[in-house]
């Protein structure tokens, strides 16, 4: 199929692009790498009277270092840049960890991580690695400038919590301490496949007790989701057979994946228990350099 007839514009400033989505804000659909969009323009999901390009926007394609150690990243950094920037690899290693999971490279050279988290999809590895991060999505509108912590942000699948005048226009990922071990894991049934279950996990070990723990997972529900539960059992213990198995058991109980073609509620389950304790394990040699 091919998409409706629409009218396309590309603004040469983020001003003019605000300024455009608020003027044809029931009618317009902006176009960042295009790489959801433009499939579910064929398939006329959505049917935009207007296309609003702000792909050639290179004000918004940048990594900067922030003074605590995190990093503020432009709405339309593509995803190969945060797969092999050296500078994200230095303050988040569990980034590119992620990236290389995500699609296929051709989609990775055009895919942006504004259109990534707009989109929110569920199994989506960008969404999931704002919440492991802590992040905020920064979102501009005529209106001003208003900050959404990834936990706010996702609301259902494909639902996020912008306005429809607004445009994101940069993350913002707040250090880490120094040392934390990470590690991002997935699985699909394909390389390039949209993951059917994904755990991501940080951990601060000092002096062999786990200081802070985050673990984060996709896949399993409508929007990404962190697992409080889990880190509750890790916080304050040095890793056991019986740690592991607590924690595990604590990040899936009450997960209810939903049913669909590819997978049962039940597989999902098991799935993100076993990538659970593959990532704890991992992450805590990667703290204490020890294997568990
Ligand atoms: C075959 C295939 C496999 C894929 N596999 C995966 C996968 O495994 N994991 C994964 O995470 N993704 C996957 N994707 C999706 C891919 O990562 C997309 O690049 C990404 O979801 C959307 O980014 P985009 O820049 O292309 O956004 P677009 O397609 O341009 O836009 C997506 C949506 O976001 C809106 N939007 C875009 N930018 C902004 C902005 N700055 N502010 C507000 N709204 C905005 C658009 O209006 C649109 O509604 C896959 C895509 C394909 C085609």
């Amino acid at each position: 199929m091919k998409p409706t007839p629409f009218d396309y514009c590309c603004p040469d400033s983020i001003e003019e692009a605000i300024e455009v989505l608020a003027a044809n804000v029931d009618d317009a659909k902006l176009m960042a790498g295009g790489q959801s969009l433009t499939p579910m323009l064929n398939f006329r999901v959505v049917r935009p009277a207007l296309i609003i390009d702000i792909s050639r926007l290179l004000e918004l394609e940048y990594v900067r270092e922030r003074a605590d150690g995190g990093l503020t990243i432009g709405a339309l950094t593509r995803h190969r840049v945060l797969e092999t920037s050296e500078l994200v690899a230095s303050r988040f290693p569990v980034i590119p960890e992620t990236m290389h999971n995500v699609a296929h490279l051709a989609i990775r050279n055009r895919g942006t991580i504004g259109g990534s988290l707009s989109h929110a999809d569920p199994a989506a590895e960008l969404p999931m690695l704002t919440r492991l991060l802590d992040a905020v999505i920064v979102a501009r509108s005529v209106r001003g400038e208003r900050e959404i912590p990834s936990a706010d942000f996702f609301v259902a699948p494909l639902t996020t919590a912008l306005d429809d005048d607004e445009i994101v226009v940069r993350v913002e990922m707040p250090g880490l301490p120094a040392g934390m071990g990470w590690c991002f894991q997935e699985f699909s049934r394909r390389a390039g496949d949209f993951a059917l279950a994904a755990v991501g996990i940080l951990l601060d070990v000092q002096g062999g007790t786990i200081k802070e723990a985050r673990v984060a997972m996709m896949g399993v529900a409508d929007t990404p989701l962190r697992r409080p539960e889990a880190e509750a059992v890790l916080v304050g213990k040095s890793l056991s057979d019986q740690v592991v198995a607590d924690a595990v058991h604590a990040a899936c109980d009450g997960l209810e994946p939903g049913v669909d073609l590819h997978a049962s509620s039940e597989f999902r389950r098991h799935l993100a228990g076993v990538l659970m304790e593959r990532v704890l394990k991992k992450a805590w040699q990667r703290a204490t350099g020890d294997a568990q």
